[in-house]
């Protein structure tokens, strides 16, 4: 007996730790977008420590590709009016051999600052966090639409400012409950996997996802982080979402499970410096705390972040971010904004 045993814990070991190191293994990229001016897209990595031996690409558009001996990944055709390629990559490294699939977008990104703070919903009739928000924040032409994601009691994500909807704390309520939700304007209540979808079918409008802190426990929020990130690498939405979160463990976890992701922190009581330190890609805060620490809008320049400021519906004060060329400006009045800003 005791034989048998050893036999079946000690022989399926190399086994097993084989089959973790693929499983915890991934293929990720530098970058995911290219366009008429740049076609490199950028270096194909894998987690862990394995080298990469060689990377095959495949996959519907794989002609339009090439990879350097240095694993960059370029494009060798620009079609102005195709959206996204889809290819697949293998790379072979020690540890075995691993497939994942990408979409490699256009970069026809708007750069004019207006970031729709819930989307277009104020002036449009639309719900606040609903696709038709985004939709409207899409057409007016927003360089992104921020949107708010929280985990049910049986962790599918939903988009939603608040902890709860309609007297149902999001956290503790089931999916198939949340999921029959209505908002005012009709729509239901929008899974990310509905927001994503339907932000993914455009080049021009960034998603500008914010995770929400938990209300129950730090875990819960890493746990909600994870289900994000598997959800973008699912969709292979990489090339359209940018992060925020008010949790700095939820920005930290981010940027470990996605080293190349866009990372900025909401809660204002960091400065531009710790922020660069811990590799943020920008800085997000309320308007107020600039104003209180206006050395910051020189501190974050100096340490190349970017700087997002919230939620600037007041005249006076975008007039102000516009004049210290802030990054982004985030607003309920996105039309406002943008008519400011074409004078
Ligand atoms: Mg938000």
């Amino acid at each position: 007996m005791k034989s048998i045993l050893i036999a079946i814990t000690l022989l399926p070991m190399a086994l097993l730790s084989d089959a973790f190191a693929q499983q915890k293994s991934k293929i990720y990229l530098s970058g995911y977008t290219y366009s008429t001016k740049q076609k490199t897209i950028g270096e194909v990595k894998v987690s862990g420590n394995s080298k990469i031996n060689n990377i095959t690409i495949g996959g519907a558009d794989a002609a339009s590709f090439k990879i350097s001996k240095n694993n960059i990944l370029s494009v060798s055709k620009v079609n102005s009016d195709v959206q996204s390629l889809e290819i697949t990559l293998t790379a072979k490294t020690s540890a075995g051999s691993q497939t994942a699939g990408f979409k490699i977008v256009n970069d026809q990104f708007i750069h004019n600052k207006v970031i729709a703070h819930r989307g277009a919903w104020k002036n449009t009739g639309a719900s606040e966090n609903s696709v038709s928000a985004l939709q409207h924040a899409i057409d007016m032409g927003c360089e992104g639409a921020e949107f708010d994601v929280h985990m049910s009691a049986d962790s599918a994500l939903f988009i939603h400012h608040d902890d709860a909807i309609q007297g149902k704390d999001i956290e503790k309520t089931d999916a198939q409950t949340l999921a029959a939700l209505k908002l005012a304007n009709g729509e239901n209540l929008p899974t990310l996997a509905d927001y994503m979808q339907a932000g993914m079918k455009q080049n021009k409008t960034k998603l500008i996802l914010e995770i929400k802190p938990s209300a129950i426990s730090k875990e819960r929020a890493i746990a909600l982080t994870h289900k994000v990130m598997d959800a973008v690498r699912t969709l292979k939405a990489e090339a359209w979402v940018d992060y925020i979160s008010f949790d700095y463990e939820v920005c930290l976890e981010i940027m470990k499970l996605a080293p190349y992701a866009k990372v900025a922190y909401l809660k204002g009581d960091k400065t531009p410096a710790e922020l660069a330190a811990a590799h943020f890609y920008g800085l997000d805060y309320h308007y107020s705390a600039l104003q209180k620490n206006p050395a910051w809008i020189k501190e974050a320049r100096d340490n190349k972040l970017t700087i997002n400021v919230w939620t600037v519906n007041d005249e006076a004060v975008m007039d102000w971010l516009i004049k210290e060329n802030a990054d982004f400006i985030t607003t309920n009045e996105p039309e406002l904004l943008l008519k400011k800003l074409k004078k």
